[in-house]
């Protein structure tokens, strides 16, 4: 079995044993973190992630999804853009 000598994703922080057992998770504003043990030394373990936002997915009455991503123009903003161009 792998020891570590420092701490890392999916390594235990107490032993450096790669041998965690994942059993839950949360969610909070905005990051996560995994509930699990050490199933070497039997450690309790809170593994923590940071959420980072990466888009949106739009669901229309027509059940067509759009995938939005940040910076992409308001979805009735571009109907707008679409009407006026028609018109020219
Ligand atoms: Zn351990």
């Amino acid at each position: 079995m792998e020891i570590l000598e420092r701490v890392s994703q999916g390594n235990c922080p107490k032993c450096g044993a790669a041998d965690i057992i994942y059993h839950g998770s949360e969610v909070q504003d905005e990051s996560i973190f995994y509930e699990a043990n050490c199933g070497f030394c039997d450690a309790m373990i809170h593994e923590h992630y940071d959420l980072k936002f990466s888009g949106m997915s739009l669901f229309l009455e027509n059940n067509e999804v759009k995938e939005m991503e940040m910076g992409d123009t308001i979805f009735n903003q571009r109907r707008k853009t679409t009407d006026e161009t028609k018109k020219a």
